[in-house]
């Protein structure tokens, strides 16, 4: 498998780079490490559209039918390829060979897969007869849309008892700001309620990424809506926020019309999120 890899430099998030279906590698010298990502939405399908992703081909949908035995295989042969093949010495600067996490974050809303909660399962019992049960974390990057959903909510519960964590994605904090930005019709209401849900099943941390959008920066409205949301779902719940900025290009027809928030306005806007008691760690 480590052959088939390429050459992967330290912000190579290409899903396809290890030539797997469901698995793939990002090395990240920020993370210190490679996380092993997992994309059940190998068809570019997601129930939301927000203008900043930087999916390639995005359209809308939910995850297509998952083939656990092939993402079971993938994944045990990936792990071994790490731990005992030569993909860290040949992919991965001497510095950041170790494996942070295995985050299920890939071209889609991952919870819209039906197989949901049989993917953590299998992620857990990977991580047990690998022995990184306990070193290595699970991470479900999601919308949060879905939480309303059993499966969803039998997902991240499993999730919490094997001691991973959700990255809840909120942007916005008015309905205006969703349909914006998220290209999705949904009230801060719903999100709070799911953000709560959410945390009550597993640890959560919020994560939000800021721009300007048409060169105007979040106005105070919208970051106050914002921070009432947080509070609304229950900060006590929330161990904190990741803010981004635009790490990565989008690839959307908006692409244009974004740009990069200065670092002292992110810095101001987490100054108001930790008054709300949240630890906030800031990534431009
Ligand atoms: S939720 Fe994630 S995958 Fe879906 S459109 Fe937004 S950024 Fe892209």
């Amino acid at each position: 498998m480590s052959g088939e890899a390429k050459q992967l430099g330290v912000t190579d998030h290409s899903r396809d780079s290890a030539g797997l279906t469901y698995v793939y590698p990002v090395v990240s010298r920020r993370a210190g490490g490679v996380s092993v990502g997992i994309n059940l939405n190998s068809n570019n399908a997601c129930n939301w559209r927000c203008i900043y992703c930087q999916v390639p081909g995005l359209k809308r949908g939910t995850a297509p039918p998952i083939d656990l035995a092939l993402l079971e295989r993938e994944l045990r042969g990936f792990i071994d390829t790490l731990l005992h093949g030569d993909f860290m010495r040949k992919h991965v600067p001497e510095d950041a060979r170790r494996i942070v996490d295995i985050a299920f974050s890939g071209n889609g809303e991952p919870t819209s897969a039906r197989e949901f909660p049989d993917a953590i399962d299998l992620a857990g019992r990977v991580l047990r007869d690998t022995g990184l049960d306990g070193k290595v974390k699970i991470r479900v990057i999601t919308n949060g849309s879905l939480l309303g959903r059993k499966r969803v909510q039998q997902g991240l519960r499993r999730l919490g008892e094997l001691g991973g964590e959700a990255w809840f994605k909120v942007d916005a904090g008015s309905a205006d700001g969703y349909r914006r930005i998220n290209g999705v019709e949904i009230s801060p209401e719903s999100v709070a309620r799911n953000l709560h849900r959410c945390a009550q099943l597993c640890p959560t941390w919020v994560q939000t990424c800021l721009f300007a959008l048409d060169g105007a920066i979040p106005g105070d409205e919208e970051v106050q809506a914002y921070l009432d949301v947080l509070e609304r779902a229950g900060c006590a719940n929330l161990p904190g926020v990741h803010l981004y900025g635009l790490a990565r290009p989008s690839l959307q027809p908006e692409a244009e019309r974004l740009s990069s928030l200065p670092q002292d306005t992110l810095e101001a806007i987490a100054v108001r999120i930790r008054a709300l008691g949240l630890a906030v760690s800031v990534s431009v």
